[in-house]
């Protein structure tokens, strides 16, 4: 199978292009990834309206660098896989209407994919990791933990109740004055830092389950700092330690519980948990994160960076996956365009993991 992947959801213009035999073995042919970081600094963050345009104006020529890179025709494609949420609507109308107008043209099966079971699948393009594993998906947009139990089974265990710790080292880095995205420079500031200095709330971790919150740690931060204006380098590389510092002690506690939580599910298999998303990059966090996996004798899979925040490859993945399973039960899936494919499904802003099979009809054929 050679299948073309879309990734519109977010801040990301992403194509790439996969090929995968029956059993499952996978060749990356090519993987474009345009960020626009360039278009949202400015505003500190994402805007939903800059980022809808900019996909508009990027994404003929991403699709297109990802064929030719992949030296593959259109002609040759089994399939077109596209992100139809959950994101910023905008890029996903965009990414998903590309997508359909080049399946609707070569005649073969769309498939609409949700964006989280592209994360949730990632490792298995990259690694031998069998279903059921726990995934932590911790990005600019989402803080949650999921079972995954197999291919289209997922469950939620877990999530952050307001913002993405993502968004609240975002959040911290805007308001101690340091450059977007917030992540790497909090990250940096921190190594300089002292992480006893200032005592940050640890919130909800009394409660039982596996939910979370930021908010009121990125609002800890701002206090502790008006009460030190004028802010010193010192005092926002102290604050930036003890921040992360916090968030790493939520996600060690946290991971802990989850593993007790597999274990309790799953008590005959060795629990795996699988991290995505661009915080996973944080080297603090992973650290915390190995520990909490050894002390639990459970394996830790983190995926290459590249993979782990937003990308076209991992939405051609978990079309690849699906399709596979289609193909398996009935080859002419591929020739029957329009019958067995999502051409109707519409682009959507929410789309929870636990409800993929809930399909939203709307701007078909
Ligand atoms: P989503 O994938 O949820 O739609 P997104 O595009 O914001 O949203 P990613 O591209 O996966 O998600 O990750 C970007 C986020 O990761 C940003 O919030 C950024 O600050 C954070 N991040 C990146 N590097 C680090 C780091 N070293 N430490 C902490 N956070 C980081
Ligand atoms: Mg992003
Ligand atoms: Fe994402």
């Amino acid at each position: 199978l050679t299948i073309l992947g879309i990734e519109t959801s977010c801040d990301e213009t992403a194509a790439a292009v996969l090929e995968i035999d029956q059993d499952g073995k996978c060749v990356i042919l090519s993987n474009v990834v345009h960020s626009q970081i360039d278009e949202h600094t400015p505003f500190g963050g994402v805007v939903p309206e800059i980022a809808a345009r900019a996909h508009i104006q990027l994404l003929d020529g991403i699709v297109d660098q990802a064929m030719k890179t992949a030296n593959v025709k259109y002609s040759d494609l089994s399939a077109v896989a596209a992100t139809a949420g959950p994101g910023l609507i905008g890029g996903v109308i965009v990414g998903l209407m590309t997508a359909k107008s080049i399946a609707m043209a070569i005649d073969k099966p769309l498939i609409a994919v949700n964006h989280l079971e592209g994360h949730a699948l990632t490792a298995r393009m990259t690694d031998q990791v069998e279903f059921p594993f726990l995934l932590l998906l911790v990005s600019g947009g989402h803080t949650q933990y999921l079972l995954v139990k197999a291919l289209g089974e997922y469950e939620r265990l877990g999530t952050t109740i307001d913002d993405a710790i993502g968004e609240a080292f975002d959040k911290t880095a805007k308001l101690l004055g340091l450059p977007y995205p917030g992540g790497p420079a909090v990250e940096k500031a921190a190594k300089l830092g002292d992480p006893t200095v200032y005592k940050l709330p640890r919130p909800l971790l009394d409660r039982p389950g596996l939910d979370m919150s930021f908010a009121g740690l990125k609002t800890a931060v701002r206090t502790a700092a008006l009460k030190e204006e004028p802010v010193s380098e010192q005092t926002v590389n102290n604050l930036c330690a003890s921040f992360q510092e916090a968030v790493a002690d939520v996600v060690g506690k946290r991971s802990a519980r989850a593993f007790e939580m597999f274990k309790e599910r799953y008590p005959d298999t060795p629990p795996k948990m699988v991290i995505a998303g661009g915080v996973a990059a944080n080297e603090a966090i992973r650290i915390r994160l190995n520990e909490v996996a050894a002390e639990h004798s459970a394996k830790l899979i983190a995926p290459p960076h590249k993979l782990c925040t937003d990308n076209a490859a991992m939405i051609a993945w978990a079309g690849a996956e699906r399709l596979r399973k289609l193909v398996a039960e009935d080859p002419s899936i591929l020739e029957q365009n329009g019958k067995g494919d999502d051409m109707n499904e519409a682009p959507r802003p929410r789309w929870p993991l636990d409800k993929l099979s809930e399909s939203v009809v709307g701007f078909g054929r």
